[in-house]
């Protein structure tokens, strides 16, 4: 199956006691029990729910991937990895991570005996250098968040399987429609569908997949033991987003590319980070492991302090000022001051992000409306 027939088939069957075409929202906690420990896969709704059964296999199948988990959140699906290391064991990520998986890192995990090391990623020629006896876990974003860095994925991979590393990508911002970590070697893929798998801004929902039959067996074990699982409505929620996730993705990257090429001409505007620019740093491995470059685009003004920024981000009437990404309406953030607030700021500056920068997520609006919000609010 192609990937637009997968997103609205795979996993997906009419309801076997209804016909029903949509996959039905079964709200209980619980279920019947012919005699004490028969039964039909179902016993108790932190285990397993029909209807979250049936996005896992769905979103399973779009990474092409054995097997799919969906959690509460994103960050309970890190966190979920997080807890198949033990005390002692290190953990080698980037530089460029999204605030919330630093924080968990340095602010929870460490404190029970894990070892967090932070590189630049972008250069594999000297990784090796950074692994050591106890590298159990590699951590990636590519893009990242939010500054649209490239990570050459397969590079990584081989590098990840000679020190015996697990190799986890947050596949977040690419979406499986642009990018299939596990297909060019990743171990694990995560996903925050909070984002563009869910795509409507109304749901909170992560999802880890992963071809490993022992390593989703221990993932499901610790996600039954800890509880963070998402209720049946909002996988319900997820699953009506997904069926679209093909054709927004289509726009979203052409919104993208347009608005990437107008800021770039854009007198006040210094720098534009989006992969799709050839004289972007990795723009031939982005080439080379995505169908697209997808549609978040940051961008720092030539007046780079944080009061004109601001300016343009109240300005904007368009782009929503507002945390989270991957929705069909557009939003802008001020990630030194939301999503990467958790970061001290001397990190922060140190891996290039600067005070100014300003991340778009391009929505799915007409693109001409788009650009005219941008103009404006930037002025001449
Ligand atoms: C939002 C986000 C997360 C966290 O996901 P939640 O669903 O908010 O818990 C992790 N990684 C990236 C890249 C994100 O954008």
């Amino acid at each position: 199956m192609k990937f637009g027939t997968k997103v609205i088939h795979a996993g997906i069957e009419p309801d076997p006691t209804t016909g029903a075409i949509m996959t039905p929202v079964y709200q209980t906690s619980t279920f019947a029990q012919p005699s004490p420990g028969k039964h039909k896969g179902y016993e108790y709704a932190r285990t397993q729910n029909p209807t979250r059964d049936v996005l896992q296999n769905n979103l399973a199948a779009l990474e092409n991937a054995a097997h799919g988990l969906v959690f509460a959140s994103g960050m309970s699906a890190i966190d979920a990895v997080l807890k198949l290391l033990k005390p002692g064991d290190e953990v080698l990520t980037s530089t460029h991570l999204y605030g919330g998986t630093y924080r968990l890192f340095t602010q929870t995990y460490q404190d029970f005996g894990i070892k967090f090391k932070f590189v630049d990623m972008q250069e594999l020629n000297r990784i090796s250098e950074h692994f050591n006896e106890h590298t159990k876990l590699v951590w990636i974003e590519t893009p990242s968040n939010p500054m649209m860095n490239i990570i050459d994925i397969k590079g990584l991979a081989g590098v990840c399987k000679k020190f015996n590393a697990l190799f986890c990508v947050d596949n977040t911002f690419a979406t499986p429609y642009l990018q299939n970590p596990v297909t060019l070697g990743a171990d694990i893929v995560m996903h925050s569908v909070t984002k563009y798998i869910s795509g409507h801004s109304d749901v909170i929902m992560g999802a880890l997949m992963t071809n490993h039959h022992d390593l989703y067996e221990k993932l499901a074990f610790n996600q039954n033991s800890t509880g963070a699982v998402p209720g049946p409505q909002d996988c319900f929620l997820a699953l009506r987003g997904v069926k679209t996730l093909h054709i927004r993705m289509q726009r979203h990257c052409e919104n993208g590319r347009r608005i990437a090429h107008f800021l770039k001409s854009h007198p006040k505007v210094s720098k534009v980070y989006w992969p799709g620019f050839e004289e972007h740093q990795n723009h031939m491995v982005a080439k080379r492991q995505m169908s697209d470059f997808g549609g978040m685009i940051a961008f720092v003004l030539k007046d780079d302090k944080i009061e004109p920024a601001i300016q343009v981000m109240e300005k904007l009437k368009l782009f929503t000022l507002a945390e989270s990404l991957g929705g069909v309406e557009s939003l802008v953030g001020h990630p030194a001051s939301m999503t990467h607030a958790s970061i001290p700021r001397e990190e922060r500056i140190k891996s290039g992000l600067k005070d100014s920068l300003i991340r778009l997520s391009v929505g799915i609006e007409d693109a001409e409306d788009l650009v005219t919000d941008l103009e404006q609010a930037l002025g001449k």
